[in-house]
């Protein structure tokens, strides 16, 4: 049996589910994937989260083009749900719909001052420096010479060392150029991570935080004491994870590394949450409140401390965007294990919030490919996503895409980078399309 599957999103919890159905094909079992997806290019965050400093990370988009490569598998980019195709036609045309839709919405701190200019979520801060095109007209002022970044995950340090970093390192990478051209122009040599709990909280990876020192001209400061209080702490923890332990060494190394006593610095703090944000229509300070942890609890004390500051970005974690019909909970979409109703099916960060490295997604779509399998009656007989769109739409498909990822490509090799990213929208298209 044939079975017709439409995956929204091409990023990639979209591509490694579009995996799972090819592995998962027998001789009485095929699948016809069609993959829509919003931008003009695919990749999701790998092209538009992922830092440009951390190249690695994004050698994946060659497993992405091998499963594009595969006879089953077609692309339809520039095509956006709710406004080009509609949910109920998707789930009327195919028998399986899988949303990858991510969660791109930046969560918000709620507290006074937060609406003030120049602060801002990494939800708009590492598009604009990515090249999404969305997001090239974000307004970011790195006049000050300090800047704030709130929250201790990856995406934090991914936010800070982009700010703290000596820019001509980001010369040779697929930084927008835009960003690039901003970031030359900064003020900014003091930039403080803060997070809100202790340092035995931070969801920080180990190999984000060893690497932090290797970095040319930046130090990197965290208070040797929050450490060994942190390290008392988690003696008095029953089980300890490896990864506890590793963070936690990471952060003693950095705490004890001998420094450059250069002018740029990155500086960690635990146990202070922002209280608010002040400025006169732009952002000037903000002020913490200071807390401690007792018996294994974070709790507020009476004091509090300012930092004067022009920049503030929230690192904060990120909601999933509704759909018409389909409801959002804790900022995901409704579903279990996977299934929102009838053969509608959710992966990635639209299913299980904003956690997890690119690899999560390998184990976590197929998982739900597996339950889509299982759950599977008889196929459909349909026309597809070719009827719905509207004659004359200028679908990017996979021809068009390589079009797009061989000029980009060639106009970086000439400028010593991996790739010179296209911002424009209807650039994209028309190289596409050329
Ligand atoms: P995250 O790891 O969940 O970190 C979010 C941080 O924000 C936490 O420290 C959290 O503190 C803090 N926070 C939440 N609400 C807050 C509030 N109201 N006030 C102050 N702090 C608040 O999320 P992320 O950094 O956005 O990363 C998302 C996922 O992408 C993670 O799985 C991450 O590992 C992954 N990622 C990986 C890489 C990489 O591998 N290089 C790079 C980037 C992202 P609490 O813990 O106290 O809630």
């Amino acid at each position: 049996m044939r079975f017709k599957v439409v995956i929204v999103g091409a990023g990639p919890s979209g591509y490694f589910a579009a995996k799972a159905f090819q592995e998962a094909q027998s001789n009485d079992l095929s699948f016809a994937i069609d993959m829509i997806e919003r931008l003009p290019t695919p990749w999701g965050l790998v092209r538009s989260g992922v830092a440009p400093d951390h190249p690695k990370i994004k050698t994946v988009s060659k497993v992405f083009e091998k499963i594009a490569k595969e006879p089953n598998f077609r692309l339809f980019a520039n095509v956006e749900l709710g406004k080009d195709v509609s949910l109920k036609d998707l789930r009327d045309e195919y028998d399986v719909v899988v949303l990858a839709t991510g969660a791109s919405k930046g969560r918000k701190l709620g507290i006074p001052g937060e609406e003030l200019n120049n602060s801002l979520s990494a939800a708009e801060f590492v598009p604009w420096y990515n090249a999404h095109p969305d997001y090239v007209d974000v307004e970011v002022d790195i006049s000050s010479d300090t800047a704030v970044v709130i929250g201790a995950g990856n995406v934090a340090i991914d936010v800070a060392r982009i700010l703290a970093i000596d820019p001509t390192e980001l010369d040779p990478t697929d930084m927008a150029e835009h960003a690039l051209i901003k970031l030359k122009q900064s003020n900014i040599r003091t930039v403080i991570i803060c997070g809100r709990r202790g340092p035995e909280h931070a969801t920080f990876t180990a190999s984000e935080l060893r690497n932090l020192p290797k970095i040319n001209n930046i130090d990197v400061f965290i208070d040797s004491k929050q450490i060994e209080d942190a390290i008392k702490r988690i003696g008095e923890m029953d089980n300890v994870e490896r990864d506890l332990k590793n963070n936690i060494e990471a952060m003693k190394t950095i705490a004890g590394h001998e420094k450059k006593g250069v002018s740029r610095k990155l500086e960690m703090k635990f146990l202070s949450t922002p209280l608010e944000i002040k400025g006169n229509g732009k952002v000037e300070a903000i002020v913490f409140q200071k807390n401690k942890v007792e018996n294994g609890r974070v709790v507020a004390t009476s004091e509090t401390f300012s930092v004067k500051t022009g920049l503030v970005i929230t690192a904060i974690g990120y909601d999933s965007s509704e759909f018409p019909g389909i409801s959002i909970e804790s900022g995901r979409l409704s579903n279990i294990a996977g299934h929102i109703e009838h053969n509608v099916y959710a992966v990635g960060w639209a299913k299980r919030g904003p956690t997890g490295v690119i690899g999560t997604n390998k184990s976590d779509s197929k998982d739900v490919v597996d339950l889509i399998i299982e759950n599977l009656k008889d196929p459909k007989i349909s026309e597809g996503i070719t009827r719905m769109l509207k004659s004359g739409h200028k679908v990017i498909d996979q021809i068009a895409w390589e079009k797009i990822n061989a000029s980009e490509v060639i106009t970086g090799e000439m400028a010593g980078k991996p790739r010179l990213k296209e911002v424009d929208w209807k650039r994209l298209i028309n190289l596409g399309r050329s």
